[in-house]
């Protein structure tokens, strides 16, 4: 099923995001937690994809395996930065082939050694890409957003600008960078309310596991720390089960603001921790 019908569906959109086997020996390792997650029945799951390959086809096969064994809408992520324009289209085909209706299709972090780029054999930004999967047609496209403006970008009007651009390419919808101030996200939805940017937006929550992880993530994302959010860090990041259970509370209660304020779904960073999930869902259960 397209997520542009499911999102049409007028409730609460809750969707767990989950990233593929690194080595074929860990796959079954992945099979037990996309298992243990579809019994949480999100709206649907999505499965990253390794920019610079390795871990490209599991997500083809991860995917398939959330829609054939587990009933569940899947959404392959899929970037462009590394393939040339003929091997995304062998892609986007082979995924057509598994029956993947829904795709993330994004740029990806261009990498530190890749004195190439741009390279006219290979699509240059998301929209690029997006462009030629609405060509192929046939798939329901969602796209990257960030709340606190593209890492990349000179400054967050110019990225709302590009992602306008995006949008008008064929994006369907739009999931967020992961965020841990949600005034940041009602200013870029109104931001991108006063741009035209009329795709559902859905709000990308990761729950906090261990101190390392986030200062890894929010290196990498630009996203920032509220005061409330580095207290809650500094307090327990020598004591991972109290970290975990504030990380919990914390994204439970973003949640519950999301929810009070209309957000068109959210999307759950389950970093393949079904047991995190479960929690969250557990919380949130009369709200839904
Ligand atoms: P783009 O939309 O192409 O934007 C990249 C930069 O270029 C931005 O600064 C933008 O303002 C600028 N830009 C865009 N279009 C134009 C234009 N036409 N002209 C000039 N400038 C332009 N990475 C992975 O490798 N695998 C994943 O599975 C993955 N999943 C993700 C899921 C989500 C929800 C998010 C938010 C990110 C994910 N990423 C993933 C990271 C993503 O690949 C990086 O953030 C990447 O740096 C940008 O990708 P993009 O599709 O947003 O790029």
């Amino acid at each position: 099923m397209y997520i542009s019908d499911i999102l049409k569906n007028g409730g609460l959109n809750i969707s767990f995001e989950v990233f593929p086997p690194k080595k074929t020996e860990m796959f079954e390792g992945v099979q037990a937690a996309v298992s243990e997650l579809a019994k949480l029945r999100p709206d649907f799951i999505s499965v990253t994809y390794g920019a610079g390959g390795g871990t490209s086809a599991y997500t083809a096969d991860i995917s398939a395996e959330i829609q054939d064994k587990h009933g569940i809408t899947a959404l392959s992520h899929l970037t462009c930065v590394a393939s040339t324009k003929d091997e995304i289209d062998a892609i986007s085909a082979k995924l057509r082939e598994k029956g993947i209706e829904n795709i993330l299709a994004m740029r990806g972090d261009i990498p530190e050694d890749d004195k190439d780029f741009p390279n006219p054999q290979h699509f240059r930004y998301a929209c690029d890409l997006i462009s030629r999967l609405k060509e192929k047609g046939g798939f329901c496209i969602g796209g990257a957003c960030y709340p606190e403006g593209h890492i990349e970008c000179p400054n967050m009007e110019t990225d709302l600008n590009n992602l306008r651009h995006k949008v008008d390419c064929g994006c369907d919808f739009l999931i967020t960078q992961l965020f841990f101030d949600n005034a940041a996200f009602f200013r870029f939805r109104d931001k991108c309310a006063a741009k035209g940017i009329n795709v559902p937006i859905l709000a990308g929550i990761m729950p906090v596991q261990n101190a390392s992880q986030i200062k890894r993530m929010c290196a990498l994302s630009g996203a920032s720390l509220t005061p409330k959010f580095t207290k809650m860090v500094e307090k327990y990041q020598g004591d991972p089960p109290a970290l975990l259970q504030a990380g919990i509370a914390y994204a439970t209660e973003q949640m519950v603001d999301l929810i009070s304020n209309d957000a068109d779904g959210i999307h759950v960073y389950t970093m393949n921790k079904p047991h995190i999930a479960a929690k969250i869902m557990e919380n949130i259960s009369a709200l839904l």
